[in-house]
């Protein structure tokens, strides 16, 4: 059987939802709705890696844009992500498609069109904490996360092209329907 030679880039979480911060899982391993539909059209993945996960473990809190926007999270994504550039221009080198990158929209690091900041988030646990203040002053914004931008500007370093898509963290199913459409 021939190999199709198109790829598709994925957020860690869509193929682990493991990866996630305790609490927020929408499905209980892989975004199935999305992977059974693109594995019968035919099409190979790269599971990009999980940057807070691979920077804060399993037990991290939620995060807000804030907090990753640092010069270390920023080398520690483009750490990351310099291995996929690698592969990308080998596969690209041969004949292969890369056909869209799938981020995570809501995400500080993996959001494509929105990411979600928070002026005072992070703070110690002291009598003086308010959740109730903090989670209010929780917002989305048109941005993308952190890592997805590390990773835009070394594509455009590379001269390469890629499209994005996302699935919606809080609501990934209705993400899959659009995502499909544009995949078919
Ligand atoms: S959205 Fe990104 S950072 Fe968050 S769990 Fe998924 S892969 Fe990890």
């Amino acid at each position: 059987m021939h190999r199709n030679k198109k790829i598709i880039l994925l957020s860690h979480c869509i193929l682990n939802v493991n990866s996630k911060v305790n609490g927020i899982a929408n499905y209980k391993g892989s975004l199935e709705e999305l992977m059974v539909p693109l594995i019968q059209k035919g099409f190979g993945f790269i599971q990009l890696p999980c940057p807070e996960t691979l920077h804060c473990g399993v037990k991290r809190w939620g995060q807000v844009k804030e907090q990753l926007e640092t010069p270390y999270f920023k080398k520690h994504c483009k750490n990351l992500l310099e291995p996929i550039i690698e592969q990308i221009i080998d596969y690209q080198n041969n004949e292969y498609e890369i056909i869209a990158c799938i981020g995570i929209d809501k995400s500080p690091s993996c959001g494509v069109n929105l990411s979600c900041r928070a002026n005072n988030w992070g703070k110690e646990f002291d009598k003086s904490f308010s959740l109730e203040e903090i989670i209010s002053s929780l917002r989305f914004v048109n941005e993308e996360g952190v890592f997805i931008e590390v990773f835009k500007k070394l594509l455009d370093e590379n001269n390469i092209h890629l499209n994005f898509l996302a699935i919606d963290e809080a609501n990934p199913k209705t993400s899959v329907e659009k995502i499909l459409k544009e995949l078919n």
